[in-house]
């Protein structure tokens, strides 16, 4: 007789994954970065939560049962491929070692129309029963895909270097950075006709002390006077 929490654990479960069988390479790399990103305390408070779309990544399969990992073993992990990531986003080369691992082939089914269930193909999944691996071995699909890997890249914001999934040509992990550099740029632009305008008062100065009716005469540079 199965208790009506374990139903209820395998209900979320299989609401999880059917979310997260529906989100391409790209949202799945997205997904591994914020979850590497996020602090030791951050990541063991939210574990309850997460483990159940990480389980559902790394074994391809809804989570029916907590995923059993000591708060150790996974900072150690997120540790482990933070690092690697970021030396792959940085242009570097990063072997995953991984345990051999077994493969086995189950039927794809997906939501067609008036969501019925439809076959669309093969699924590779990990049969390991180890979470360490199974988490390893997606990684290194996803990182190995041809196009999420490639749009891998750490913040160019001085100071930021998070890790996220580049999209069209930003350089910056998100609008808050690609802002703040803007801002920047603004603001160094400004300093700049700051120093062209006091270099101006100087040469006005000088100008009246010889000749103060020449002074008025004076006027700035700009694009529409200098031929
Ligand atoms: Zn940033």
């Amino acid at each position: 007789m199965t208790r009506p929490k374990d139903i209820e654990e395998q209900e979320i479960g299989w609401r999880v994954f059917e979310h997260v069988a529906e989100m391409g390479p790209e949202q799945q790399l997205a997904w591994l970065l914020e979850f590497l990103q996020l602090s030791s305390d951050n990541l063991w408070e939210r574990w309850p939560d997460l483990r159940i779309e990480a389980g559902a990544f790394a074994f391809g399969q809804p989570q029916t049962r907590p995923i059993d990992i000591s708060r150790d073993d996974l900072i150690g992990l997120v540790r482990q491929v933070s690092e690697g990531v970021r030396t792959l986003a940085s242009g570097r080369e990063w072997r995953l070692e991984i345990p051999a691992i077994t493969k086995v082939y189950l039927p794809r089914v997906v939501k067609g129309r008036r969501g019925k269930l439809q076959f669309s193909g093969w699924d590779s999944q990990r049969a390991v029963s180890d979470f360490r691996t199974a988490f390893l071995a997606w990684v290194d699909d996803l990182i190995s895909d041809r196009v999420a890997g490639a749009r891998l890249r750490a913040c160019a914001r001085p100071g930021c270097g998070r890790l996220f999934v580049k999209k069209k040509r930003g350089i910056y992990c998100s609008q808050r950075c690609s802002q703040a550099e803007r801002n920047k740029r603004y603001y160094r632009s400004l300093a700049k006709k700051d120093r062209q305008a006091s270099r101006h008062d100087r040469y006005v100065a000088e100008v009246k002390r010889i000749s103060p009716a020449a002074a008025k005469l004076v006027r700035r540079r700009t694009k529409e006077n200098v031929e």
